[in-house]
């Protein structure tokens, strides 16, 4: 095949709508999550051209419709091997004996954001529990809300979330944040952020959504004390991680595991080396850790079947 597409999310599908209207008949793989990190969200209202939000699953939707509608296969398969040494492109999807042959491959694959691994954050995920507040936050408006970690992520939603709410806790398992010097002034001189330090949260609480969490001060040390806050959101921004291992053979990968391009464009680079693979991109959060924005991801989508349609023609 000419052109095969990795992954579900807004990357992927935009890939795709532009391989197929480009005559490149894409292959889509959508793995164990169809429409990607979007689709544990409630609501989009950030994403152009839907003035009154969109669920997820209908964007999701709209967007596949719109890439089978120019000719893309959608399969379902996870890719579990890959040998990207030779041309045409080798993949192996659910360890099948044999692999797919492609002359392009866009590796659209995807971030997941880290969980605490704690029963109540499942329990409630999506009725108060959230990994983006960027995506979320608008739902709190002048409510209590609390984020986890202490990285920038975290500073970075804790400051966006003041914005909104009406009190913000930051619960960090640290008796230091470990962001840039400048974010965490943005916190600590924020009045609306309250910083709990060496604190870990227990579980969530709430009736039907979360209402509370149960956190535990100075764990495991004479000092240990239980306490509870009342909050209406909880948000995790404990990392990403980028969804790259299994092409890190062939790939190179920056020290968080994202996948490492030519700036501003979508030509991945060599493993243990600065040239470009040639005819492998890479879009969306799998090579983004800065943005991890629906709409970015949709942009370079777009990106990477240009010069995959690029590379076709040059073959
Ligand atoms: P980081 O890995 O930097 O920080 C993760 C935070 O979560 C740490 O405080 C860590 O604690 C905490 N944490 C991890 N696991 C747990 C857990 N199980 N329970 C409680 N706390 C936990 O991730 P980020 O997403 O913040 O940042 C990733 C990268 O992206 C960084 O390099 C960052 O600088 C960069 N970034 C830059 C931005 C900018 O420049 N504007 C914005 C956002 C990110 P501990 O310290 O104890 O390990």
């Amino acid at each position: 095949m000419k052109c095969l597409i990795i992954g579900s999310g807004p990357a992927g599908y935009t890939a795709a709508i532009y391989a197929a209207r480009a005559n490149m008949n894409p292959v889509l793989y959508e793995g164990l999550q169809p429409g990607g990190q979007l689709t544990v969200t409630t609501e989009v209202e950030n994403f152009p051209g839907y003035p009154e939000g969109v669920d997820p699953y209908t964007l999701m939707d709209d967007l596949r419709r719109q890439a089978e509608r120019f000719g893309t296969e959608v399969r379902t398969g996870v890719v579990t091997k890959v040998d990207f040494s030779v041309s045409p492109k080798l993949v192996w999807i659910d360890d099948a004996a044999e692999p797919i042959e492609a002359d392009a491959v866009i590796i659209a694959t995807g971030a997941s954001a880290k969980w605490l691994g704690i029963k109540s954050e499942n329990d409630y995920r999506g009725m108060g529990v959230s990994a983006c507040a960027t995506c979320d936050g608008f739902f709190y408006r002048g409510k209590v809300t609390a984020v986890v970690g202490g990285g920038d992520t975290a500073c970075e939603e804790a400051t966006y979330l003041a914005g909104l709410c009406s009190k913000v806790y930051m619960i960090v398992r640290k008796p230091y944040l470990r962001a840039s010097e400048i974010m965490q002034q943005r916190v600590l001189n924020n009045p609306k952020i309250e910083v709990l330090f060496e604190h870990n949260t227990i579980q969530l609480t709430g009736e039907g959504r979360v209402q509370g969490a149960d956190l535990v001060y100075k764990k495991d040390t004479p000092e240990e004390e239980m306490r509870h806050i009342d909050i209406d959101g909880f948000f995790l921004a404990i990392g990403h991680r980028p969804n790259s291992k299994v092409f890190s053979d062939y790939v190179a990968l920056d020290e968080e595991g994202y996948i490492r391009t030519i700036p501003g464009t979508p030509r991945v680079l060599k493993k243990d080396s600065e040239e470009v693979l040639e005819g492998v991109f890479a879009a969306g959060d799998v090579a983004d850790p800065h943005y991890r924005q629906a709409v970015v991801a949709a942009g370079t989508g777009c990106q990477a079947a240009i010069e995959a349609d690029r590379y076709i023609k040059s073959l």
